[in-house]
């Protein structure tokens, strides 16, 4: 889906807003990048757009419609989080990315073909896979969990998938080959809305730098060092 703020203003205290009338707009099937340093008010958009909280002042619009108009229970059926420190079952691997995905019989045959994938390509554990699914989540390392959560999250096949920081427990270059299978898997079905501290994200369509509550820079990664 579509996202688009319109003079979005949120405060969790009112001598500090944390929105500052915040208005972008993210195409359809992008790869989005949220950045810019802490407090900025990356991990606020995120949760408005999930109605965690509401926005004070202005609009959220997925698809065109405000969010506020929209069923809780489909919104969050439509978007699909992978948070910063995720929290797996106390059970395997397998149950951990299934879990939720048990009945949705229609898309099995899909659903097997993306879940190799995801396989070979997100979860790629040092020592395989397959003599690791049946060990229980919490004897995962962090960044371990972060696959896990990410897998979970592409085989539900949101429309729109939010990560927050959701890679930052991997090493560079196993975090950009991770968010790079996340964009090729998702490709222009999804639209990925990636927060990050850093400037990680090289292969995001749009990069939004979001400081003091407002985009105070946008453009691709290549128009965003030509500025620089
Ligand atoms: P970022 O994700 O870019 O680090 P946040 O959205 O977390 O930024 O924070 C934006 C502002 O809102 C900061 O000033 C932060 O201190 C404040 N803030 C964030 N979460 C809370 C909260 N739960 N309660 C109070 N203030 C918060
Ligand atoms: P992030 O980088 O994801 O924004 P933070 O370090 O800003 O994380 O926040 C960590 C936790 O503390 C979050 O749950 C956030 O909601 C909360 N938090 C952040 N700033 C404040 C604040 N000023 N007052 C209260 N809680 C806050």
């Amino acid at each position: 889906g579509s996202v688009i703020f319109e003079n979005v203003g949120f405060s969790y205290d009112p001598r500090h807003p944390a929105l500052n009338g915040i208005s972008f707009e993210i195409p359809k099937g992008k790869t989005v990048a949220l950045v810019g340093p802490s407090g900025g008010g990356k991990s606020t958009i995120l949760r408005l757009l999930f109605r965690f909280y509401d926005a004070d002042t202005g609009r959220i619009l997925i698809d065109g419609q405000d969010i506020r108009t929209v069923e809780q229970e489909s919104l969050r059926k439509n978007i699909g989080v992978v948070p910063q420190d995720t929290v797996l079952f106390n059970d395997t691997i397998y149950y951990n990315i299934h879990y939720g995905n048990i009945n949705a019989s229609e898309v099995e045959v899909h659903k097997a073909a993306k879940a190799a994938q995801i396989h070979d390509r997100i979860l790629n554990f040092p020592d395989g896979y397959e003599t690791r699914v049946g060990e229980r989540g919490l004897r995962l390392s962090g960044g371990e969990k972060q696959r896990v959560a990410i897998a979970r999250t592409i085989l539900k096949q949101p429309p729109i998938i939010l990560l927050d920081e959701a890679t930052s427990a991997l090493d560079t270059t196993t975090e950009r080959q991770i968010q790079y299978a996340l964009a090729q898997m998702t490709q222009d079905r999804t639209t990925l809305v990636i927060a990050h501290r850093l400037s990680t994200i090289v292969n995001a369509d749009l990069i939004l730098c979001i400081k003091d509550g407002k985009v105070v820079e946008q453009g691709t990664h290549d128009e965003l060092i030509r500025k620089a």
